[in-house]
């Protein structure tokens, strides 16, 4: 095999507020990876804090580092020992890569894992490039009816489906979203088709919320300043009006991270019910914990998801759940940094910006 390295094109951010479209080298596959030529990839909110900011809590930008791990691609190279895939074949990559041999990823947490290497977490190099090698056994290939931008969203899709599964969702539940940002409404389609039988979105934009209907969320709630008590009351008073238990939901998924909707999350949720912490803001909150504690509404932490990608590529695949209208704004790689302006500010209607890294060549 010969084993040259070769220039490809990337999105690098330099430091905070420095994002440069450049040349990056792209090494041989390793005898267990495949080479990808990059066609997909969603732009997360956490690439656009990094960007934004350099650093998400203790992970610091500090050497040159490119952003992305949404990503799907074809494979154009085989590492020597992979078996499991052809060149030509189409593959959604999930962007984590655990040890494999702690007990944490031997008991099926790998999430968890301390060694974990995670796409655009630094030091770690994302896959926001024209070509990117990957471990093969985190490559999942795709079916002719999935496409790459679908694919590019399981990563996000991923991070609902361990939401639900750790708030423990079950067929006919009432479930609560707070926050209507991507993985917000992702929560909504994935508890509907989970069989959730009545799912209420809250967000302080009208906007979003309006997206939500039209995804079909079965009821809206615009929070706007509205207390904890105040938006519980809300939630209580539209679970009565379909006729179900003004108790509270059975469920709930916290995104936006925001301290009062944390609150909320716990005033909505009945007794014995669960809420899962997904979004991420302050890094501590003051929170109802004798409510909690003596209603037993237990609060769970959820991070990023571990064998999610082939239930969530089932769901695409089989037409369960349509992500499509989530995919809001498309620009070829070269225009990363207009795609990342979009996200940040959400404007004209953003909801997922994907950029088509499939037209950037090698260099
Ligand atoms: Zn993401
Ligand atoms: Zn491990």
């Amino acid at each position: 095999m010969d084993s040259e390295k070769f220039q490809c094109v990337g999105a690098v951010l330099h430091k905070a507020g420095d994002l440069r479209i450049e040349s990056v080298s792209v090494r041989e596959p390793l005898e267990d990876e495949v080479q990808i030529s990059i066609q997909s990839v969603g732009i997360c909110g956490s690439d656009v804090h990094y960007w934004t900011h350099g650093s998400i809590g203790p992970f610091i930008v500090k050497d040159p580092m490119i952003l992305g791990h949404e990503s799907s691609g074809m494979i154009t190279k085989l590492g020597s020992k992979v078996t499991s895939f052809s060149i030509g074949d189409r593959v959604a990559i999930e962007p984590g890569i655990p040890c494999r041999k702690c007990t944490l990823c031997k008991s099926g947490k790998y999430n968890l894992c301390h060694e974990m290497q995670f796409c655009a977490t630094p030091p770690i190099h994302g896959s926001l490039c024209s070509y990117y090698n990957h471990p093969a056994d985190f490559c999942y290939k795709l079916p002719s009816n999935v496409s790459y931008d679908e694919a590019a969203m399981l990563e996000p899709l991923s991070v609902a489906l361990h939401a639900l599964q750790r708030a423990g969702l079950k067929a006919g539940n009432s479930v609560l979203v707070c926050g209507a940002g991507p993985v917000g409404l992702l929560n909504m389609m994935t508890a509907k088709a989970s069989g959730a039988s009545f799912v209420i979105v809250t967000d302080i934009s009208e906007q979003r919320l309006e997206t939500a209907r039209k995804l079909g969320a079965d009821a809206c709630i615009s929070v706007g300043k509205l207390s904890a008590v105040e938006v519980s009351k809300l939630v209580c008073e539209e679970l009565m009006k379909h006729g179900l238990s003004g108790d509270g939901v059975d469920a709930t998924v916290e995104c936006s991270g925001a301290s009062e909707s944390v609150r909320s999350a716990i005033a909505a949720t009945k007794p014995a019910g669960c809420v899962v912490l997904v979004g991420m803001g302050a890094p501590e909150v003051q929170i109802p914990v004798l409510d909690a504690s003596v209603r037993e509404v237990d609060i769970r932490g959820v991070f990023r998801y571990a064998n999610t990608y082939p239930l969530a590529l089932r769901l695409v695949a089989s037409g369960k759940i349509d992500v499509k209208p989530l995919i809001t704004h498309r620009f070829e790689l070269k225009d990363s940094l207009d795609a990342f302006e979009v996200t940040r500010t959400m404007k004209d209607g953003a909801i997922k910006v994907i950029i088509d890294c499939s037209n950037s060549a090698k260099a």
